[in-house]
């Protein structure tokens, strides 16, 4: 579907608004923070600059999330604070992008009227012409579905990366997997896989560019390849694209992100091992220990299933470290559910894990469940489960006390500008004395760790 205020929006005309200040404000997952950057590109591409702050921002974008708890309620508190900064300088114009955007389109024109641009996260591409149409004919909401999502795909436009060496690429979106708990599927719609010859065209250009680290993200990039299947013809698989990427020269590190437990298979991880680039990490998403809660979520393994297919990678690429997310308080999660987690998660041994709250978002299936659980159970639940975690995070970190470890500096430390903090091939985060530019590759010695980080000296 696409929805058009009238005048229909008109195709883009000769770029226009040299000098003119953006700022993109970004909630959400790499997946918007990528499709920010694409944005950033896209206005850079018609001669605006970044703007220091809102007070001086000519067109404020505001790239949404509905995946993290109150993103509504920040989302319109954002959306307030413009209203008087518009007030103030009535040639500013406010854009509203992502998952909030199109899932809630007719709600934000309602509680937002003085909004310019309201438009989905597949009609990025389209950013520049639905700004010139608000801009002459007043405001304007455009949701594409993902029928249409192929000839605007977030990768295929411009980009103004916050990072020179790092970089995130996109090769597919969506999402044909339909947890109960998650909003991905109604919001981003089915997956499109980008052909690998556009995957691999940019991550050279990137690599021309100076980048060395690349990211290649897709809510479930086991799956990528399935939807361009051609008849007679092998369709392009995961393992094969990271294989490729690795051939490129210049990239010395890939990671990726998410693959899905039940569809991981050793052909990947054997991509893993073979390929010199593909840092040693795994991100994979348990969620629950609990195969009644995993059934109830409808994530398609077990318990068992899980951690074979954990045991199936770390047997297959060397040195492999392990993140994990897990939900604790999904509906009708009982003790004994919980328990069932722990036990996963003391039996797995993740290097690090992503744990959340259980909250329900509207157009779930969990959202309509019984049994959701009071607050003081699952913050009780919450506290056990970070203190496990923690506990086997800093003994995996200890024993790296010793090791010398290749680490790409990101920039100077936050606290202490005399410390860079860098990251090791397996995600670690390391803080070592003395001033390196980002990008700089080098080798350090671990001489301390903490659940969070580890201290190190040159090698
Ligand atoms: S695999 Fe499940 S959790 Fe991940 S994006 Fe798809 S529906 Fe959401």
């Amino acid at each position: 579907m696409t929805r058009l205020e009238t005048p229909a929006v008109r195709e883009r005309r000769v770029p226009t608004r040299e000098g003119r200040r953006y700022l993109v404000r970004t909630f959400g997952c790499q997946m918007n923070e990528h499709d920010s950057e694409r944005i950033a590109g896209l206005f850079e591409s018609d001669g605006m600059v970044p703007a220091d702050g809102l007070e001086d921002a000519d067109v404020v974008v505001v790239n949404t999330c509905a995946v993290r708890e109150n993103a509504d309620n920040r989302l319109y508190g954002n959306l307030g604070h413009l209203k008087s900064l518009k007030d103030a300088r009535p040639g500013m114009r406010i854009m509203v992008a992502g998952c909030l955007a199109q899932k809630d389109r007719d709600l934000v024109r309602e509680k937002a009227p003085w909004v310019d641009v309201v438009f989905g996260t597949h009609n990025l591409a389209r950013a520049l012409t639905l700004l010139d149409h608000a801009e002459e004919w007043g405001p304007v909401t455009e949701i594409h579905d993902e029928t249409t999502a192929t000839a605007t795909m977030a990768s295929d436009l411009p980009s103004r990366r916050e990072v020179a060496h790092s970089a995130w690429v996109t090769i597919m979106i969506g999402c044909d997997n339909a947890c109960t708990f998650c909003i991905v599927p109604h919001v981003r719609g089915r997956e499109i896989s980008r052909r690998p010859g556009d995957v691999l065209r940019e991550v050279a250009a990137l690599a021309a560019d100076g980048v060395t680290e690349v990211t290649l993200l897709g809510q479930n990039v086991n799956s990528y390849g399935r939807d361009l299947r051609i008849d007679g013809r092998p369709r392009p698989v995961f393992a094969d694209l990271l294989r490729r990427v690795g051939e490129i020269e210049g990239i010395r590190r890939i990671r990726y992100t998410s693959p899905h437990p039940k569809d991981i298979k050793p052909d990947v991880a054997a991509a893993m091992a073979e390929t010199p680039a593909v840092c040693e990490q795994l991100h994979l998403p348990l969620q629950s220990g609990s195969a009644r809660i995993l059934r109830a979520m409808q994530r398609g393994y077990t318990p068992e299933r899980f951690l074979s297919k954990l045991r199936m990678a770390e047997g297959i690429v060397p040195g492999l470290a392990t993140s994990t997310d897990v939900i604790v308080g999904f509906p009708g999660e009982t003790e004994e559910d919980f328990q069932a987690t722990l036990d996963v998660v003391e039996e797995a041994r993740f290097d690090s894990a992503f744990m959340f709250i259980y909250s329900p978002r509207p157009h779930t299936r969990a959202a309509t469940m019984d049994g959701h659980l009071d607050p003081e159970t699952v913050h009780e639940r919450f506290a056990r489960l970070v203190a496990l975690q923690e506990r086997i995070t800093l003994e995996k970190n200890r024993a790296l006390v010793g090791a010398t470890v290749e680490v790409l500096v990101e920039g100077p430390s936050r606290k202490d500008p005399a410390v860079v903090t860098a990251r090791t091939r397996t995600n670690k985060v390391v803080h070592l004395s003395g001033s390196y530019p980002p990008g700089t590759y080098l080798d350090a010695v671990v001489e301390s760790a903490a659940p969070s980080h580890l201290m190190g000296r040159l090698a």
